[in-house]
């Protein structure tokens, strides 16, 4: 394997392969590429250049900061950067300098950033609240943020660029009442003389399922890493590939009489004579603490169970009589070729979601780049060029 202990392996080939599976079931809709979250934990900068090498022009990040890293290594203004979430003193100038686009919520966010620009209007698309009850404008202060934004439009301060929407994807039918809901605020806004040029309303799942939701633009990222979300479907089942795949490398082996307990409070204990296996991935790497009888890692091609508590650094496996040694490579999760568990299969494992999975991740896990043209800019990136 590897020299290091711990490795997160990030396909960009397996990361390209879904952006062009994705791009033919849109066609001709156009994709923002969503990459919150240092790209769902996959490393921001990699992930954007290998999309902007692919011809993506929309990328979604949740905030200016993270808008402005990818300005800096090299993302022109031909690309596209939403972002969405912003501090209360957010200074907006630089934003609107680099042609950040703005996910505005309410009036005085929208005054915050008029109030930042001078030589070139801001680029806003108006957040509408169709029933998540996060960012938005609800439809009773909806006419009130298109007012302003009409006034300011016509002041020169800023472009509305589009509305948009985030579903809960709770029900068809309570989706379905979330996106009529906007359509009427698009309707109300056009009525009152407000040009909207794009609507984008759709992420992974409604973009998949819901065809009549895609409007100009879905908004993607779990799909692109090869995470989707409708219950029962893996990733095998639409096509797409699994972008990351977390490793180790066995630290120790140690042979122990039956009886023995296992890690922090022993809630293991070895049935027979047998190996226990040191895996250098913890709680502090984003292995859960409580994952004995829930997860289960390959080691040389067989899966083998958490023995015991995980540890912040590390934790043990009951291998029996298996000639496992010392530099063995540990798939944690991965694609499920070498018997490994998938991350969607973590996240059954762990009630939660595979996004929850690759995001939290810890950054003391080296993230390393596998695939894609060695001429890429994702190549310049990581020799420190751009
Ligand atoms: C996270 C997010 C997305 C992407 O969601 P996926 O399900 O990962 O595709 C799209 N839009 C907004 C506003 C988001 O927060």
């Amino acid at each position: 394997m590897t020299a290091s202990l711990r490795q997160a392996a990030v396909d960009l080939d397996a990361y390209r392969a879904n952006l062009d599976l994705v791009r033919e079931w849109m066609d001709p809709v156009e994709l923002m590429a969503i990459m919150k979250a240092d790209a769902y934990g996959h490393g921001l900068e990699p992930i954007a250049l290998a999309a902007v090498d692919a011809g993506v022009r929309w990328i979604g990040v949740l905030t200016v900061l993270a808008a402005l890293r990818l300005r800096a290594i090299g993302v022109d203004e031909a690309v596209r950067v939403f972002t969405w979430q912003h501090a209360p003193d957010l200074d907006f100038r630089d934003a609107i300098d680099s042609a950040v686009d703005l996910g505005v919520s309410n009036v005085p966010e929208l005054e915050r950033v008029v109030d930042a620009v001078d030589h070139r209007p801001a680029r806003v698309h108006l957040g509408f609240d169709s029933g998540l009850h996060r960012d938005g404008a609800t439809p009773e202060h909806w006419p009130d943020l298109v007012a302003a934004a009409l006034e300011a439009q016509r002041a020169g301060r800023i472009e509305v660029v589009a509305a948009y929407t985030h579903l809960a994807e709770s029900s068809d039918d309570e989706d379905s009442a979330s996106v009529a809901a906007f359509d009427a605020a698009v309707e109300q806004a056009e009525d009152a003389g407000l040009d909207i040029p794009l609507q984008h309303v759709a992420a992974s799942l409604a973009g998949l399922e819901r065809k009549e939701f895609r409007k100009d633009m879905v908004r993607m990222g779990a799909n692109l890493f090869g995470i989707p979300g409708a219950d029962g479907v893996s990733a095998a089942d639409l096509g797409l590939e699994a972008v990351m795949t977390l490793r180790a490398a066995v630290a120790k082996t140690k042979r122990v009489p039956v009886g023995t307990g296992v890690s922090y409070d022993y809630t293991y204990r070895t049935a027979t004579e047998t190996t226990l296996v040191l895996v250098p991935v913890g709680y502090a790497d984003g292995v859960p603490r409580l994952a004995q009888g829930r997860l289960e890692v390959a080691i040389n091609g067989k899966r083998y169970p958490i023995a015991g508590r995980v540890a912040m650094d590390q934790f043990l496996v009951d291998v029996g009589d298996d000639d496992v040694r010392v530099g063995d490579t540990v798939t944690l999760f991965g694609t499920g070729e070498h018997a490994e568990m998938t991350v969607l299969e973590w996240g059954a494992a762990l009630d939660t979601i595979g996004e929850e999975i690759v995001c939290r991740i810890g950054a003391r896990v080296p993230r390393v780049y596998e695939g894609h043209d060695a001429e890429g800019h994702v190549a310049e990136y990581l020799r420190g060029e751009r």
